[in-house]
């Protein structure tokens, strides 16, 4: 990974802020914890993050978790079925995974296991909101608030990740498209992309369609 420009020693909290503490920002987070970076997870809720999903883990994700180092635990799924509700017996579409089994296990369970798993290999955290950020030649400064009446704090980073979820804040701050699911619609794989006109900075679009810079591949060459 080539960064602009030597930065001064001490000028940085971290390589890279990832914003969100959701699937995507934990497991983004324990990545480039396990490539060598210094991480810190922003997310304002504290708790196991939850909300509305199936709950249920692809055989792709496990298989990712797993390079992770995290072992979901759950129901064991073999494949997917959707049945008519009008006609379930004759009026279904199945599927039978080819690549291993899926998982089912609660969304709650999941942040579980991977927060552990990013607290345990160093990645840090703060309990707070991102309400901007400004980046220069070095790297990028965030304005953090943490919404339990604490002072308005700021994080230095030289990396950002975008991982604040489908109606991101930070694609907004960027200025990038800010629908990027209108014409396109995809998996939550390997789903970051990069404002090469600002580097430095990098957001998740999860479009199914990741280009030539996206964040693994530059993991990878870095
Ligand atoms: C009904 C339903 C069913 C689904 N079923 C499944 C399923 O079975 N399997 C599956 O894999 N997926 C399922 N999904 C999709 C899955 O929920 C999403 O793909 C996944 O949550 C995306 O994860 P994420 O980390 O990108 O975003 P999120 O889970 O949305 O996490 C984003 C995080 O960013 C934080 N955040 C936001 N703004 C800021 C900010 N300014 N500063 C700091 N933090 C911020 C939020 O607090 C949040 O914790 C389902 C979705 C729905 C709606």
């Amino acid at each position: 990974m080539a960064f602009a420009e030597s930065a001064p020693a001490g000028e940085f909290d971290c390589d890279v802020a990832v914003v969100g503490g959701g699937p995507v920002g934990l497991a983004a987070a324990i990545g480039a914890r396990l490539r060598g970076f210094e991480v810190v997870v922003v997310e304002p809720r504290g708790a196991a993050v939850d909300k509305a999903c199936g709950e249920g883990l692809m055989p792709g994700a496990v298989a990712e978790l797993l390079r992770l180092g995290v072992r979901p635990h759950g129901h064991p799924l073999t494949g997917i079925t959707y049945k008519s509700a009008a006609h379930p017996t004759w009026r279904q579409a199945g599927h039978d995974f080819r690549a291993g089994p899926g998982v089912g296990m609660r969304r709650t369970e999941l942040s579980t296991l991977l927060t552990e798993r990013a607290a345990s290999c160093g990645v840090r955290f703060r309990l707070a909101r991102v309400e901007s950020l400004v980046q220069d030649a070095r790297g990028v400064t965030l304005s953090l608030a943490s919404g339990n009446g604490d002072l308005p704090s700021t994080l230095r980073s030289e990396w950002v990740f975008g991982c604040d979820g489908l109606h991101s804040s930070i694609r907004g701050m960027l200025e990038l498209d800010p629908h990027p699911l209108r014409s396109v619609r995809g998996g939550a794989s390997d789903c970051a992309s990069t404002s090469p006109s600002r580097p430095g900075v990098t957001t998740s679009r999860c479009t199914g369609r990741p280009d030539s810079s996206s964040t693994s591949r530059r993991w990878a060459s870095g």
